[in-house]
Parts: structure tokens; C-alpha cells; sequence
């Protein structure tokens, strides 16, 4: 029997936005599914949309509303879980996308959940400390009705952070009477966060970095590292290359580019940002005003640890480096994705390569439930195997069926979630 359906307008965007580009990629790894093929529009179609409008009293007594989404993709292998952005470019089918990635992301790292996003579209900098939180607070209530430690659990994504989780967590919890730890992972480490979880995307892509370097016969000692992005993800795998001997040759962020041949030095620059809001003045560094520029970057490692459809047609032929770790989500297009595989570059993709984030979280939502907390050592141990088994069996089935990581990635984690769709069976 075959499933019958008309594909919704709001699905509908082939070839646009994150959302065309996850489609595409979809589409991709459909042949390799066999039997399971048949449940692939699962995969297609977010399981639950909430928009929401989050309306707040701005200080000066005007009121100001946002909207707020959150999607919850797939919950076939367990609740939906992936974070919040607040971002003035957030749009429903950026958050679909995003929660799409999610549910492929826990697939291939094999952690119990599904995918679910969530987004404001707001520039969090135009609002104040009270703003921030009055508008927190409102969205968690707004989007109360479908998350909870055992639905749907959000975490920090691009510009929130750990207060914005406490927030969402006392939110959530008043509201039910009760405290509720596990609603939210990415927590500070007094309200039940796990150590090691700030710096665990960052540390996930430092050590896919390593795997993938012994593959490509690269001596991480002396490599070129260039990154997009400098703050949780970026940030932190930057200042794990540097401290493993790599030269961090450029680094980029949303309002500037800093060079240094001989590498720049990450610590430094990590006080300077944290100081300035942005690497753009930092001594340590020439700035080049070309942002194109960066792309083109003479180096070994490329790190996108910003936004979405960064590497893309225009700028994918200018790539010189070897080796690529998507430490953001949906960094690299379709079109982009062939232009680099034909120049021969490895890319290891964004549900491998930043999964250490989620990885981490999971670990969070456990010591939460069992109220019982581990060391930092054996988060980061865990963290390492957990990465490094899921590069070894993705790296083994791409080199088995003859495709990228991105495809192979793509084919475990949906043989996963349309393994546990169809044993679950369709109800009713
Ligand atoms: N926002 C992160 C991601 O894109 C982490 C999600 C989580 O920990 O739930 O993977």
C-alpha cells in the first residue's frame, strides 16, 4: 500500500532557504533507503508547527510582539530536542529546516530523541536585561503547551544562552507548580546543567577535526585553521585547535574579518570579544574589509560556526582548504556540496560535526532524571567516544556505498528514525 499525500503550501519550497536545501538532501539519500523509502515523506514534513506571538511592555512603555515558532520534526525515537535562536532573519521555514537537522543530528550520534527548533525572530542586542527576559519568559509560555522533560526539550542555539535557559526553566516550572530541571538542557551548573556541556559542540568538532585530519594524512601540529564565527561553537573549537599546536590563520564574525599569517592568538582574542562584542579592532590581527575574502582563506581546516548557506555557489569555488568542519547547521548548499566534492575537499557535515552540543544535552537530561551528577572527565570521555564511533561508522558506510559523510550520515540516521516509524506502526 502506498501512503497518499499533497504536499502542503508551506512544505513546498524545493531549491529555497535551509528548508529547499534539507528537501534536496532528502531526495539525495532516498535511493539508498530500499524498502524503507516508502515512509520517507515522514521525513519531510514536521510533525508539529507552533506560532506563536510573543507580545512584552518594552521600557519606555510601548508594547512590542515577536514572533516566536517552535517545530517539533520527528518524535519516532524519542521527545523532540534542539534549541532556541533569537535572530532578526528567523523565519518558520529556517526553523523547520533547523528542527529537520535535529532529528537527522540525533539519529546519527544514536541519542534517544527526535528534532524539534525553536525561534524568535528578534535582534536580542536592540532589546534590554528586562526586555530579554520579559520576552523569554513570554515565549516559554507561549510554547508551555507542547515542550516538557518528557515532549520536547530546548537548549541554546545561536544568541541564547545559559541565563535564557534558566529563564525558560523557571518559566516551565512555575507554571506547573513544580521545579523541572530536564525541560531544558544548557543550563547553568547550579540549577542542574551538566559540566563540560558550554564547551561540548566546540570540543565535537575538535575532535572530528582530528579523526578527519588522520584521514587526509594532516599533522594537526602547524595546520592552517580559518573559522566563521566566533562564539560558542567557533570560539571554542578555535582555542582547542590552537592549543594542539594548529595556527588559527582568520577569523570571521558577524561584523568583521582578522588575519594573522603566523596565527593569531586565540585567548586573546576570546577576551578582546568578550570585552567588544566582535573580533573588528583586535590588535593581534590585520582586518581585511572583504568579507568574501575569508573564504578563500589560504588554509588546511575550514570551520562555518555562524549561519546557514554560508558556503555556497559563489563562494565555494573560492575554497582552498582540505578539509571542512561544519560547526554551524546547514553551512554548506546542494550546488555548494557538489563544487567542493569535485575539487576534492572533505567536508564532515553538520549533524556529525556539531553534534557534541546535543550529545552533551543528553547527558544533562540524564543527570537531571537521576539527580545524580558526573565529573567533567567523564562527560568529555563520554562526549570523545560518542564522536568518534559516529565518524568511524559514517566514514566506514560512505567508503561501503561509494558517497560523502553528508550522504552517509544522511542514510544512517534516516534508516534509524524510518526503522523506529515503521515498527511504531500508524495510528490509529
Ligand atoms: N542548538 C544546538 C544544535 O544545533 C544544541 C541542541 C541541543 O542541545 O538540544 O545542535
Amino acid at each position: 500500500m502506498s501512503i497518499q499525500h499533497e504536499i502542503p503550501s508551506y512544505l513546498s519550497s524545493h531549491g529555497i532557504g535551509p528548508w529547499g536545501d534539507y528537501l534536496e538532501q532528502i531526495d539525495r539519500v532516498t535511493p539508498y533507503l530500499g524498502p524503507l523509502a516508502r515512509w520517507v515523506e515522514t521525513m519531510k514534513r514536521p510533525k508539529r508547527i507552533l506560532i506563536v506571538d510573543v507580545p512584552i511592555e518594552r521600557d519606555n512603555g510601548t508594547i512590542a510582539h515577536f514572533e516566536g515558532y517552535r517545530v517539533q520534526h520527528n518524535t519516532s525515537r524519542g521527545p523532540g530536542k534542539g534549541g532556541v535562536r533569537f535572530h532578526q532573519d528567523v523565519t518558520l521555514s529556517e526553523v523547520m529546516a533547523l528542527s529537520a537537522w535535529m532529528t537527522v543530528k540525533n539519529a546519527a550520534v544514536n541519542v534517544p530523541y527526535g528534532g524539534a527548533k525553536g525561534g524568535i525572530r528578534v535582534d536580542p542586542k536592540t532589546l534590554s536585561p528586562g526586555e530579554l527576559q520579559r520576552m523569554t519568559r513570554r515565549y516559554t509560555s507561549e510554547i508551555n503547551i507542547i515542550i516538557g522533560p518528557n515532549k520536547d526539550i530546548p537548549a541554546p542555539d545561536v544568541n541564547t544562552n545559559e541565563q535564557i535557559m534558566a529563564w525558560m526553566m523557571d518559566t516551565y516550572s512555575m507554571n506547573q507548580g513544580s521545579t523541572a530541571s530536564g525541560v531544558v538542557t544548557g543550563k547553568p551548573i547550579s540549577l542542574g546543567g551538566s559540566l563540560g556541556r558550554r564547551e561540548a559542540t566546540g570540543r565535537g568538532v575538535f575532535v572530528v577535526g582530528c579523526e578527519a585530519a588522520v584521514k587526509r594524512g594532516l599533522d594537526i601540529k602547524g595546520a592552517r585553521v580559518a573559522v566563521q564565527g566566533f562564539g560558542n561553537v567557533g570560539g571554542i573549537a578555535a582555542r582547542l585547535f590552537s592549543e594542539a599546536g594548529a595556527k588559527v590563520v582568520a577569523v570571521q564574525d558577524h561584523v568583521s574579518t582578522v588575519v594573522r599569517e603566523s596565527g593569531l592568538d586565540v585567548v586573546a582574542l576570546q577576551e578582546y570579544v568578550l570585552a567588544n562584542g566582535s573580533v573588528a579592532g583586535f590588535q593581534g590581527g590585520e582586518e581585511i574589509a572583504d568579507r568574501a575574502l575569508f573564504w578563500a582563506t589560504d588554509c588546511d581546516i575550514l570551520i562555518p560556526a555562524a549561519l546557514e548557506q554560508q558556503i555556497n555557489v559563489d563562494t565555494a569555488h573560492t575554497i582552498r582548504a582540505k578539509i571542512i568542519l561544519e560547526g554551524a547547521n546547514g553551512p554548506t548548499t546542494p550546488a555548494a556540496d557538489d563544487i567542493l566534492h569535485d575539487k576534492g575537499v572533505l567536508i564532515v557535515p553538520d549533524v556529525i560535526a556539531n553534534a557534541g552540543g546535543v550529545t552533551v544535552s543528553y547527558f544533562e537530561w540524564v543527570q537531571d532524571f537521576s539527580s545524580f551528577f558526573w565529573t567533567e572527565d567523564e562527560i568529555n570521555l563520554r562526549l570523545t567516544r560518542i564522536m568518534r564511533e559516529a565518524f568511524t561508522s559514517v566514514w566506514q558506510l560512505a567508503e561501503e556505498k561509494k558517497v560523502s559523510l553528508r550522504t552517509a550520515a544522511f542514510i544512517m540516521a534516516c534508516t534509524r528514525v524510518l526503522q523506529a516509524r515503521e515498527m511504531r506502526g500508524l495510528y490509529p
